[in-house]
């Protein structure tokens, strides 16, 4: 190993920082950045359940996390070294954050796109300014699936009601009137029938705009941008799936097994593994997770979530980080989806995916009490919850992993037959 010269890596200035051994192989891997090694501190942009997985997994590791978040006493931090409590936008508490850190991730893709390139300029951030850039805006991630030829839902672009009365026009009905950004869980849209109602685009756009809290939004992007949304054409899927896809900082990638999802008021209720769909179209999901992903190029995790038409797959949306219906990894597979997070993004290799159980993971929505009961005195159920002490209605608390047997196929090692979920 050279020695280090604050020329070779924008990181050299916080080199006084460094426990020893927290950088290995410095400065740079094949001028990709530099490797974390256990010892390092990870940044989170984020609170939630899922940076709190994340924590968990990079503890295993020998890492520590630092979470930045506005909310006090948030599931991640409520596991990690240290907590920087302030708002996305506070540049002084950002830059010392940063500062803190070997490397940054974020949990949500919502993180201001201002934010992520503030702290961008002071730690390598994984995935990059890409990834977030594309998932947070639904008319930029289906432009940009589109130019790869991968399938969408056809789409129009809106901006306030006469560009809406245009897009149904253009897209017919049934349709989903989504927000272009900020929207999740269902929230922020609107399911226009097949039979045309009564309803005026002015109106309409109007209850789009106090659906999605837009009135009263104080997020920097939207105040630049003004609201925009999307006109989507209704997708008469079969059922939902997912792949859950990591990128190395060498290009390695690795898929997990698909997941089947079932939703119960836009929130994911269960995923399914192995999905019931063909090797064939596993094949094609991983396929299109690759090049996403590479076009990307991502450092970290892609989930793409994908409908499975009589036409071939079309890819609902994506994002560049873990996902809930990769939770089912914690207990089923090799590498779960949070240490392959880990690994990612401290440019380790990247783990085995191989699925040692089918799964059933079930969440556990509001009021879960009754679920975590039953589940302590089930041997195939694994338990997770998020450390959150107010349950409300549509608030994800944890999760429960039910696990099964494999049947090995006569003849075939487990391994060989089915690194994405195939039957
Ligand atoms: P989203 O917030 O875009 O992930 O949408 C939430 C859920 O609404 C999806 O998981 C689907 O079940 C359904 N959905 C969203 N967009 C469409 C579409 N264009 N066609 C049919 N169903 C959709």
């Amino acid at each position: 190993m050279g020695a280090f010269s604050p020329a070779d890596s924008f990181v050299g200035e916080r080199l006084w920082f460094l426990k020893e051994g927290a950088m290995m192989n410095l400065p740079f891997d094949g001028g990709k950045g530099p490797i974390a090694g256990p010892g390092a501190m990870i940044g989170i942009l984020g609170g939630g359940q899922l940076g709190r997985m994340t924590a968990l997994a990079a503890a295993r590791l020998g890492y520590h996390c630092h979470i930045f978040c506005p909310e006090e006493n948030s599931p991640a931090s409520l596991v990690s070294a240290r907590t920087t409590q302030a708002a996305y936008d506070d540049w002084q508490a950002l830059e010392a954050f940063a500062k803190s850190c070997h490397l940054v991730t974020y949990e949500f893709e919502n993180v201001p796109l201002d934010t992520a390139h503030y702290v961008s300029q002071y730690a390598p951030l994984r995935p990059g300014l890409e990834a977030l850039r594309v998932a947070q805006d639904r008319l930029i991630e289906k432009q940009f699936c589109n130019d790869l030829d991968i399938q969408t839902a056809p789409w129009a672009d809106v901006t306030g009601p006469e560009s809406l009365a245009k897009a149904i026009h253009h897209i017919g009905r049934p349709a989903i009137l989504k927000t272009a950004r900020l929207g999740y869980d269902g929230k922020g849209q609107i399911f226009l029938p097949a039979e045309a109602g009564e309803e005026d685009p002015d109106q309409l756009w109007a209850l789009l705009l106090e659906k999605a809290g837009y009135a009263d939004a104080k997020n920097a992007d939207l105040q630049d941008t003004g609201p925009t949304a999307i006109l989507e054409g209704f997708v008469d899927f079969e059922k939902e799936v997912s792949v859950i896809i990591a990128r190395g900082l060498d290009g390695q990638t690795q898929c997990f097994s698909l997941a089947e999802n079932q939703h119960k008021n836009h929130i994911l209720d269960r995923s399914l593994v192995p999905a019931r769909v063909s090797p064939l179209l596993c094949a094609a999901a991983v396929d299109i997770a690759k090049r996403l992903a590479d076009h990307l190029s991502l450092v970290g995790l892609l989930a793409v979530e994908l409908f499975v038409t009589r036409e071939g797959l079309f890819v609902n949306e994506m994002a560049p980080r873990p996902h809930n219906s990769g939770h089912w990894t914690m207990d089923a597979c090799r590498t779960s989806q949070f240490e392959q997070l880990i690994r990612a993004v401290c440019g380790l290799p990247l783990g085995s995916v191989q699925r040692d159980f089918n799964a059933e993971m079930i969440n556990l929505i509001g009021d879960y009490r009754e679920h975590w009961e039953q589940t302590l005195l089930n041997e195939n159920a694994k338990l997770h919850l998020y450390g959150k002490v107010e349950s409300r209605p549509g608030r994800k608390m944890g999760h429960i992993n039910l696990l099964t047997e494999r049947a090995p196929i006569p003849g075939v090692k487990l391994g060989d037959i089915d690194p994405m979920g195939c039957p």
